[in-house]
Formats: structure tokens, C-alpha cells, sequence
């Protein structure tokens, strides 16, 4: 493309609006925003022509970014204009070769697995995990004899002891789901790095962060060397709550594989669910989250101070605990500190029934009276969402692994929204009043 090298020039946050502006993949050019799609099946030509479709379906790799000709387009399952440019966009927010979307997070996880494991192969998880990605790793591929291996990556030392010549992927989230604690990814880098020097391309230790919390716009783990980067699009990137979607970022090897894999396990997303994120979701995605981080440090800033609760964990505090961790791997595009939109906060509480009970009893008040704080889950949405994960989003886990993962009984997710921050901390202020 002859534009290429100057598009290149425009900051990533512009390109989030545009994409690549132009796409071989659909023409469009007398509309300002791509129309939606909605096409289950394509007509063709000719039976050679679909031939030709089929044979270079799955065959572009090497040459995602540029694909010099338009491609043939035969059933949604395989390909589909809406979704494929959102896949090109999504690429340059996550700076990264290649991307794939899918029906949810969930099926963008299973297919990150189902293309890099297979039976008798080894994950090392972090002890602690999105609720159904917790759920997935041990009720479901213990089935296909795939072992899980749960330790704390942030220790350095129990993470080495748990890689095995079966390794084949260190699977994590940053910041973990609820807790806010960060995981250093340039350590975990350097460790399956370090373990690779020693084995062949099929042996090899694959990095895979779920990038969820942060969004592209706070942390980008594939310029610190991830080598998969899995999203839940449902959530910060759409922004609005409207659709669910899911996408894998990776190395450009494994496009072909993804979408084979896409196409035979069948969890595709929707055009009509990929057109609102393309349109809406990206192009506004800076716009949000900076607003809505400048709103989540006042919150969290006033939770600090209000003494019902005990402790408060939000990167961009200066008491949160690996402060400067969250500075030198939580940036923007152009490296300004970007903390994210989700608080967690534990009520003060020397028991933890008690704090159990202040808790329950927070989010119940907040539930029937607030009118700018929502009890529901799901994040990244444009109103403010609280929930409690002892017993919403992380009851896949008893109550004793809970615990031992580190999430307390009394401990409440907060994402903030767009709402002005005074009317925010006014809803938490008369919730607290009443406890
Ligand atoms: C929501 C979420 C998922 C799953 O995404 P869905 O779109 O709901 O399937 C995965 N990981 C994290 C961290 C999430 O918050």
C-alpha cells in the first residue's frame, strides 16, 4: 500500500480510529465508516474462483499485515468483512503481526489453548485466574490430559521448579482478576526464554497473557516479548456492554491455525457484534479510558481515606504495593502511566465473616440506591459496576481456594465508568454511611 510508511507515522492512538483506513479486504470507499455487514454466504464467479477462495483460505501468513489482493470471501464461518478489519485494527492496538476474533473471551482462550497444547502437554497458570478460565483449566482439559500446574508467578523460583519438558505455555493475567496484583511479564519473558535456549520448535515454552484488565491502551504484553496476547472484547473494548466477543494477537505463524481452528471448533463472532466494537469501541477506546482512569484515582483515593474500609489496591496509588512495577509496564502509547479502570477494596474487619457481611451488605444498599453504581459483572463498561467475587465471579472456587489464592471474603471489584467522580464517591459515601 502506497500510504503505508506515512500511516505508519501517525501515532497508535489515532489509529485506533482509522485502522488502516483503506483494506484490501472490503471496498467501501464511498462510505465514511465500514457499513455492517451481514452475509452468512458469498457469491462467486465461477467453481474455479471458489476454488482459488478455498485454497488460499488460512494461507496468508507471513503476509497478514500487507495482503496485497482483495480476499475471497466464501462463508462467514471462514471470513467476513466486518470482522476481518476489526482483526486488522485490533492488531495495531496491540501492536502485534496478526489477530483473530472469536465468538467471546472464553472461545478466544480455549482456541489460544486448543492450537499450543495437546494431551500430555503442561500449562503453568498463575494461582489465580479469570473465574471461568480458572474453570476451563481444571474442570475441562484435565479431560484432553492436559496438566495444569498452579503457582504464584511471582515467585521466581516456584515458577522455574514448575516448568517441565512438557511445558508448553505460561498462562497469566496482569493485573489479576480481582486482586489488582501485577505480575512482572518481562521476568516471565526472560524465564520461558531462558528454558527455550535448550528445546526444538515443537518443545517450545509459549508466553500467553490475558490482557483483559488493562486493555491495549494501559499495557501492550507483545512489545515486552508475549508471545500471545487473549482478550475478552466484551468488556474495555466495546465499552458500551452492548456485545460479547473475544480475540487472540500473536506471532503471524499462527494465523493459519487460528482460523483452521476457528473454522472447525466454529465459535466465531458475529458481524453484527463486530461492527459496534470496530465503530464504536476502538475509535473511542482512548477517549474512555483516560477519563475514566483520572475518575478511578479519585475513587480510589477517596476509599483510601474513608476508615470502614481496609485496604484499597489500585495501580495508580501511591501505597499500592509494586507501585513501581505498574509504572514501568502500565503505558499508554505515548508512555504516560496508565493505572486502568478497576479498583478492589476489602471492608476493615478483623474477622473475616464480619467482613464478609460488611461487604454483602455495601453492595446490597449500593444495588437498591445507588444511581451511578450498577451491581453487575462484566468491566470496562462506561457506568461504574461493582460486584463481590467470593460470591459472584469467582464461586467456581470453594471458599478455602479462595482464600488460599488470596481473595478475601470482604473484597469488592469496582470498575469504573464515566460518571463524574463527585457523584460517584457520593453513591460509595451514603453506602458507607449506612453499613
Ligand atoms: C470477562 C473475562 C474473560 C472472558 O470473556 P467473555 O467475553 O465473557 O467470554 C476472560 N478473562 C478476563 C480477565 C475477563 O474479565
Amino acid at each position: 500500500m502506497k500510504n503505508k510508511k506515512r500511516k505508519h507515522s501517525y501515532s497508535a492512538e489515532t489509529r485506533l480510529i482509522y485502522g488502516r483506513s483503506q483494506t484490501p479486504k472490503w471496498d467501501y470507499s464511498h462510505h465514511l465508516v465500514p457499513p455492517l455487514s451481514s452475509s452468512s454466504t458469498f457469491r462467486m464467479s465461477t467453481t474455479k474462483r471458489g476454488a482459488k477462495g478455498f485454497i488460499e483460505f488460512a494461507h496468508h501468513a507471513g503476509e497478514f499485515i500487507v495482503p496485497s489482493k482483495a480476499p475471497i470471501y466464501i462463508y462467514d464461518r471462514l471470513g467476513e468483512p466486518n470482522k476481518d478489519i476489526l482483526e486488522e485494527n485490533l492488531a495495531v492496538a496491540e501492536q502485534g503481526e496478526c489477530a483473530v476474533t472469536f465468538a467471546t473471551g472464553m472461545a478466544a482462550v480455549s482456541a489460544v489453548c486448543g492450537i499450543l497444547l495437546g494431551s500430555e502437554s503442561e500449562i503453568v497458570a498463575h494461582k489465580m485466574l479469570y473465574g471461568c478460565t480458572f474453570s476451563l483449566f481444571k474442570n475441562w482439559l484435565p479431560r484432553y490430559r492436559v496438566r495444569v500446574r498452579w503457582v504464584d508467578f511471582n515467585d521466581v523460583q516456584a515458577l522455574g521448579k514448575a516448568i517441565t519438558p512438557h511445558t508448553r505455555l505460561l498462562y497469566f493475567e496482569t493485573p489479576v482478576n480481582p486482586t489488582m496484583e501485577l505480575i512482572d511479564i518481562r521476568r516471565v519473558v526472560e524465564i520461558a526464554k531462558r528454558h527455550n535456549i535448550h528445546r526444538s520448535a515443537s518443545h517450545k515454552i509459549y508466553t500467553v497473557v490475558d490482557n483483559t484488565f488493562a486493555t491495549p491502551f494501559c499495557q501492550r504484553p507483545l512489545e515486552i516479548g508475549i508471545d500471545f496476547v487473549v482478550e475478552s472484547l466484551t468488556k474495555g473494548l466495546c465499552g458500551f456492554g452492548t456485545d460479547m466477543g473475544g480475540v487472540i494477537v500473536g506471532p503471524s505463524w499462527s494465523y493459519d491455525q487460528l482460523l483452521l481452528y476457528r473454522k472447525d471448533f466454529g465459535g466465531v463472532l458475529g458481524s453484527k457484534s463486530a461492527w459496534p466494537i470496530l465503530v464504536y469501541g476502538l475509535p473511542s477506546l482512548a477517549v474512555r479510558i483516560r477519563q475514566q482512569m483520572q475518575t478511578a484515582q479519585r475513587v480510589s483515593e477517596f476509599l483510601q481515606n474513608d476508615k470502614r474500609i481496609g485496604a484499597v489496591s489500585y495501580p495508580g496509588l501511591d501505597s499500592f504495593p509494586q507501585r513501581s512495577l505498574a509504572r514501568s509496564q502500565m503505558k499508554s502509547y505515548d508512555g504516560s502511566f496508565s493505572p486502568g479502570t478497576l479498583i478492589y477494596f476489602t471492608m476493615a474487619g478483623q474477622s473475616s465473616p464480619k467482613r464478609k457481611c460488611k461487604a454483602d451488605n455495601l453492595v446490597n444498599f449500593i444495588a437498591k440506591n445507588s444511581y451511578t453504581v450498577t451491581l453487575a459483572v462484566s468491566l470496562g463498561n462506561i457506568r461504574t459496576l461493582i460486584e463481590h467475587p467470593a460470591s459472584m465471579t469467582h464461586s467456581s472456587m470453594t471458599p478455602e481456594e479462595q482464600l488460599k489464592r488470596g481473595i478475601d471474603p470482604g473484597g469488592i471489584r469496582l470498575s469504573v465508568g464515566l460518571e463524574k467522580a463527585d457523584d460517584i464517591i457520593k453513591d460509595l459515601q451514603q453506602a458507607l454511611r449506612h453499613l
